[in-house]
């Protein structure tokens, strides 16, 4: 006999498995995946074997935990299933359990934390629970070991007698009598307790299922007329109409068998949350915890570092002492040049920003620690909704942050494929650390008196995952509505001492690890081709006037008459661009190299006064977005492509960005260009053509989701 014990992430499932079999157990992992996979015998029920299953939320098959379950239901087909339910999430935990109720295999609900429910001062009606949803509800405390052996003896007895449930609640007027045609048309056949699980799937248009019953495109073209009748109706996808009649459901059945008993005492993290995901409050203090992070690593104590390793560290200790060093050692000259301009002024120019990463890191492991970031996710699913986009992209966003490469992966939890596929375009609009040394670098170059450089980078990220968003979703190849979202929020703690110290220091080691291998590459690389090149047909090593001769310059001229309308359309920052594709830190160091970090002013200051007279601000900011918002470095590219599993899909999201990046630096440089300076100019009337298209994809009604918005 096989048992399965399913349930959500944290329910208690694991404590329960191993109050149950004690140590008759084996762990391994699923086939396939870094699932871990246990598997027990029960006391005193020698014949029967216990599985604990990993944590999920649903039964799609999206994340590799749900896939895993998904597989091992279908495929081993357990005799019963033990369903922990954690009481103290009833409404995310009864998700779940409306769809085991659906597969039409015995089943028996432990329900766990009670505790934590009485606590709270609330009270369960579990007669009214166990009748509404027709199967045995027991309470257990998997903790204390209390009411797990009778799950178990319940279990067994239902499956010895054969008890299955019944299917549970009826869906809507029009979803019925869809889900009554799917089953005359393909289901037929099967055992009638097995028929509403595969009805479901059906009418969702689950692709694993029409696999699995191998249904016929004649027979499909005939219940997709029910499915799309349902949807008309709604005015929504089916997917969605399932997920949200769930939810319905759910909440209708609380109101009666979940009794608040008192009002709820509140503990301080829910005073804290009162204010900080406040309707009105969440928003301003969020964009002013984000300002002050920024405002404190960029703009002053990381500058007040970050001056000192540039101006004194770099300017007058090593530069000075390593160029006579090698002078008086009578190193070659172009050997000095090799060391001094090319690997000095180029790592040298991305380690000189490390107090500042260091800084920022520093902050935002204290606010991960203390639980603030997941309010920021609570408080920007919220909006996001409102605008139709899944509250789900808001986590890759925010690992985004540190390295867009997991960020990327992060968003396979996302069911709804399209939602998927957008988040996965969108999240490298968040600044990554290895595009903290650009900001800082424009921030001081060209607005050394202001502090908004810095955290405006970020807000553009955010701002412009909103507005691909919105444009996105108009689109025909997105247009679904978003899946709920159903978050936890972690008590506030006092951040460990070490968890935050290890996590700075790991970002921070792994960035001047870079520094010291694809960088170095690359500013060799850069040093080489600037600094060779044919002059009156022979091939010498050029000196500083014939720079714009060189290989490097010839390459940089190839692409930089793209970057004419943005301002910058000189070839240095072509090089810097184009290589910032390899390594975003590529930028910073390629600039150090071709504009001369390593050149000191007379006062050992100004590192970077060469690129300060060659543009102005607004062209300098316009850079700045460009490189933030266009493709990103070759990992990041490299995973679009696994997650999208598509080149066409792979191809339009980095196209995407790039003419996304293109537009907006157009419309900066120009728009500005005529606030500042009155200069106006045919790029100037394209660009208020691009604001208003984008307006127009903006504010135009969505098709066929009209009803919901
Ligand atoms: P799983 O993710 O479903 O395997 O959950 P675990 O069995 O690992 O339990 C998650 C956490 O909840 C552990 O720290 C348990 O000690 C705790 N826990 C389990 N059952 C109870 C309970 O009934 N009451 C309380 N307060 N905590 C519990
Ligand atoms: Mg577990």
């Amino acid at each position: 006999m096989k048992i399965a014990l399913i349930g959500n992430q944290n329910s208690g499932k694991t404590t329960t498995f191993n109050a149950l079999t004690g140590s008759n157990q084996y762990v391994g992992n699923w086939p396939g995946v870094t699932v871990e996979k246990k598997e027990g015998r029960i006391k005193g029920h020698n014949d029967v074997i216990l599985t604990d299953l990993p944590g999920i939320y649903s039964l799609s098959a999206y994340s590799p935990e749900e896939k895993v379950s998904r597989q091992y239901i279908f495929t081993e087909k357990p005799d019963g299933i033990i369903n922990l339910v954690d009481g103290s999430n009833l409404e995310r935990n009864l998700f779940l359990t409306t769809q085991l109720l659906e597969l039409g295999i015995p089943m028996v609900i432990a329900f766990n934390f009670n505790d934590i429910v009485e606590k709270h001062g609330d009270l369960i009606d579990f007669a009214k629970l166990e009748k509404a949803l027709h199967v045995k509800v027991i309470q257990v405390s998997a903790l204390k070991k209390v009411g797990v052996e009778k799950v178990a003896d319940t279990i067994i007895d239902a499956i010895k007698n054969g008890e299955r449930p019944e299917p549970l609640h009826p869906f809507s007027g029009t979803v019925e009598h869809a889900l009554a045609h799917i089953e005359e048309a393909v289901l037929h056949s099967l055992d009638r307790s097995k028929q509403r699980w595969f009805s479901v799937k059906l009418f969702e248009r689950d692709a694993e299922t029409i696999e699995s019953l191998n249904v016929s495109p004649e027979t499909l073209s005939h219940i997709e007329e029910d499915i799309k009748a349902a949807e008309n109706e709604a005015g929504d996808d089916s997917k969605s109409i399932i997920t949200t009649e769930r939810f319905n459901y759910i909440s209708s059945l609380l109101k009666s068998v979940y009794i608040k008993r008192n009002a709820p005492k509140l503990t301080t993290s829910d005073k804290i949350d009162r204010i900080v995901t406040n309707k009105w409050l969440a928003l301003p203090i969020f964009a002013a915890v984000i300002f002050i992070v920024y405002y404190i690593s960029i703009s002053t104590i990381g500058t007040f570092l970050t001056d000192f390793v540039n101006d004194t560290v770099f300017g007058e200790w090593i530069i000075p002492n390593v160029s006579s060093f090698l002078e008086n050692r009578g190193v070659t000259a172009w050997l000095q040049s090799l060391i001094t301009d090319g690997i000095i002024a180029g790592v040298g120019a991305v380690l000189g920003f490390v107090p500042q990463m260091m800084t920022l890191f520093l902050l935002l492991s204290v606010l991960e620690e203390c639980g603030y970031m997941s309010r920021i996710a609570f408080i920007l699913d919220r909006i996001f909704r409102h605008f139709g986009l899944s509250g789900k992209s808001f986590i890759p966003m925010l690992i985004g942050t540190g390295c867009g490469v997991p960020g990327i992966m992060a968003a396979r939890p996302i069911e709804n494929e399209s939602d998927r596929r957008m988040t996965i375009m969108t999240t490298t609009f968040m600044p990554c650390s290895a595009k903290l040394p650009v900001i800082s670098l424009i921030a001081g170059s060209f607005f050394s008196e202001s502090s908004f450089v810095a955290p405006s980078a970020y807000f553009l990220g955010i701002a412009s995952v909103i507005i691909s968003g919105i444009m996105l979703k108009k689109t025909s190849m997105f247009r679904t509505m978003p899946s709920p979202f159903v978050l936890e929020l972690p008590n506030y703690h006092l951040p460990s001492a070490y968890a935050i110290i290890k996590t700075t220091w790991d970002r921070t080691w792994s960035f001047i690890k870079r520094a010291g291998s694809v960088i170095l590459l690359s500013t060799i690389a850069v040093w080489l081709l600037s600094s060779f090149g044919v002059v009156n047909g022979s091939f010498r090593m050029l000196t500083e006037a014939e720079r714009e001769m060189s290989i490097l310059s010839y390459i940089g001229r190839a692409i930089s008459w793209l970057f004419i309308p943005l301002g910058w359309g000189e070839w240095r920052m072509g090089v810097a661009t184009f290589l910032g594709l390899i390594a975003k830190e590529n930028i910073v160091s390629s600039l150090g190299v071709l504009y001369g970090f390593a050149e000191i002013a007379e006062n050992g200051e100004e590192m970077w006064r060469t690129l300060k007279t060659a543009f102005t601000p607004i062209q300098g900011y316009s850079f700045l977005a460009f490189n933030l918002l266009c493709a990103p470095c070759v990992a990041a590219i490299g995973a679009i492509k696994r997650e999208m599993n598509s080149p066409k899909w792979t191809l339009g999201a980095i196209g995407y960005q790039c003419l996304y990046a293109w537009c907006i630096a157009c419309i900066i440089n120009n728009i500005g260009a005529l606030i500042t300076s009155g200069t106006f100019t045919g790029w100037t009337i394209i660009s208020f053509a691009i604001i208003a298209l984008m307006i127009f994809m903006l504010v135009r009604p969505y098709k066929k989701m009209e009803e919901r918005i």
